[in-house]
């Protein structure tokens, strides 16, 4: 990426985010907040031109989620709208009644009217909620970036390895490591799915913060992250993945005043000559498999021939 892609982007962030205070009619602090964190987060998975970042940095801010969000504004108004006619049919009633007799059978066609608008509202806000999920999903997929971590996702890394793969010959090492949280299900099922995602926001954060510019980190699975070292050897690979460890076992998350421990297992190898994606992940794979039936929280490493 260039200075002046950099430049453009950055500018274009700018000009957005004043587009969407416009566009808001009260935008509240954190409207723009929620806002500003979302362009460091793209501004910090911008790397090398490997992937694409640029246009994928660009598609996050595209005018999809603009369109999302004033979709989901206009629905909120529609719904607002129709609760304030809901109540001024629920006031006429009452006055009804206090000025005559009380008329049953009017009350009761009053509060079938209610109830149909309310079911009418619930089927409109249900239709949208699928509209909007069907669409996020469809920006996940065409963009490189997870929405939930908002780290790299299986597509980039597919491509990533493709390409990799493709180059017959490397001009220095490359180290992949497969990282799984221990335990992950159990975690989800003591404190709940909310939890669990807030872990794996907290894991790939602390993931990417530790690793230098040209490494990078991708979502592989539900609970399953691809880290790429460049140019290290086999012995600073090593202490790089029991750094990681260290770090995921040493940090404290809280959930709702609890204190959520948190370890991954984890699996290395070295990228060879020949290797295709397939054979690459395999050996990750098999030393993960070693790290977890050895007692999770531990790395193994696996060479061509297993060494
Ligand atoms: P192990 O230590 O052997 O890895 O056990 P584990 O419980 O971590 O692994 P398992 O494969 O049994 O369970 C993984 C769980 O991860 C099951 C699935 O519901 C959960 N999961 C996958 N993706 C997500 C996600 O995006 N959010 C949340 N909260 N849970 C997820
Ligand atoms: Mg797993
Ligand atoms: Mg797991």
């Amino acid at each position: 990426m260039t200075k002046s892609d950099l430049k453009s982007l950055v500018t274009q962030m700018y000009h957005e985010l004043l587009e969407n205070i416009d566009t808001q009619q009260e935008p509240n602090k954190e409207q723009v907040i929620t806002y500003l964190q979302d362009v460091v987060m793209t501004i910090q998975n911008i790397n090398d031109g490997d992937i694409d970042s640029v246009e994928h940095a660009k598609l996050a801010f595209s005018n999809a989620y603009k369109e999302i969000a004033n979709k989901t504004l206009s629905s909120y108004k529609n719904t607002n709208n129709k609760f304030e006619k809901l109540t001024q049919i629920q006031e006429k009633t009452v006055q009804n009644c206090e000025d005559q007799l009380i008329d049953m059978p009017a009350i009761k066609e009053k509060l079938d009217e209610i109830q149909d608008h309310m079911s009418e509202e619930v089927q409109r806000a249900n239709k949208v909620i699928s509209e909007l999920a069907a669409q996020v999903k469809e920006l996940e997929e065409s963009s490189n970036l997870d929405s939930l971590t908002k780290i790299f996702n299986r597509r980039a890394l597919d491509g990533y390895l493709q390409k990799l793969c493709a180059k017959k010959e490397l001009q220095h090492k490359l180290h992949i490591l497969l990282l799984d949280i221990d335990d992950f299900k159990h975690i989800n099922d003591k404190y709940g799915h909310i939890a669990g995602d807030k872990v794996l926001i907290f894991v790939a954060r602390l993931l990417r913060k530790t690793l230098r510019d040209g490494d990078k980190v991708f979502r592989y699975g539900g609970e399953e992250f691809l880290i790429v070292l460049n140019r290290i050897n086999k012995e600073t690979c090593q202490k790089i993945a029991k750094r990681i460890l260290t770090l995921v076992s040493s940090n404290q998350l809280f959930y709702q005043g609890k204190s959520l421990k948190v370890t991954m297992s984890l699996g290395a190898t070295m990228y060879y000559p020949g290797d295709t994606p397939e054979t690459i992940i395999g050996r990750a794979d098999k030393a993960l498999y070693k790290s977890k039936k050895n007692g999770k929280n531990q790395m193994h490493m696996e060479g061509k021939n297993g060494v």
